[in-house]
């Protein structure tokens, strides 16, 4: 089984790191033909205005949207999860694989980036958020995991069959758990 890292943009060693801690083989994608033979793709955090762009301008969107209908696991971090949205700022999302909308930058100047524990399925889990958006699911979509109190309730995981959105960085830590579970759905 691979799997592959869109390699556009942002931050792609990181999940290559867990990937292989995980013993999972990978390849950087930024062509459709890299696509070929794919169980998975990581869309990495970074910036999604310009790999939306990009997704575009290498035709890389029809490609993945094709996949996706022929059950390609997905798994979007922060910019990746905006990528992945069917919603964003009120407009129609870059790839719509995920029913949800997204907020960019949703915790504003003070909160840019802060780090907290979070309640997910699998457990507590540190979740590190960099200019993250605020995520809310459509129906369809289930909550893999919260943000805990004092700002409990708000979404920081969402899956929606085979699609994974995550606000937070996994990758920033190394605690594998979720790049396992992806590894799973991948192979169902
Ligand atoms: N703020 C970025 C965006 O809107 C996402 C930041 C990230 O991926 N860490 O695309």
């Amino acid at each position: 089984m691979k799997i592959g890292i869109l390699a556009l943009q942002g931050a792609v060693q990181e999940h290559e790191r867990a990937l292989d801690r995980l013993g999972a083989s990978h390849v950087q994608v930024r062509l459709p033909k890299d696509l070929a033979g794919l169980a998975g793709l990581i869309l990495p955090g970074g910036e999604s205005t310009a790999m939306a762009r990009y997704l575009e301008e290498y035709s890389l969107g029809d490609e993945i949207q094709a996949r996706a209908a022929r059950g390609m696991a997905f798994f979007g971090i922060c910019a990746g999860a905006i990528l992945l949205c069917t919603e964003v700022d009120g407009r129609s999302g870059a790839l719509g694989l995920l029913p949800a909308s997204a907020r960019r930058n949703a915790y504003g100047r003070q909160l840019a980036s802060f780090e907290e524990n979070i309640d997910t399925r699998l457990g507590p889990f540190h979740g590190i958020f960099i200019r993250a958006p605020r995520l809310e699911p459509r129906a369809g979509t289930e909550v893999l995991a919260y943000r805990i109190p004092p700002h409990e309730g708000d979404a920081v995981l969402l899956r929606s069959g085979k699609v994974l959105g995550a606000s937070f960085h996994p990758e920033l830590t190394d605690d594998d758990r979720l790049h396992r579970f992806f590894l799973e759905l991948a192979a169902s």
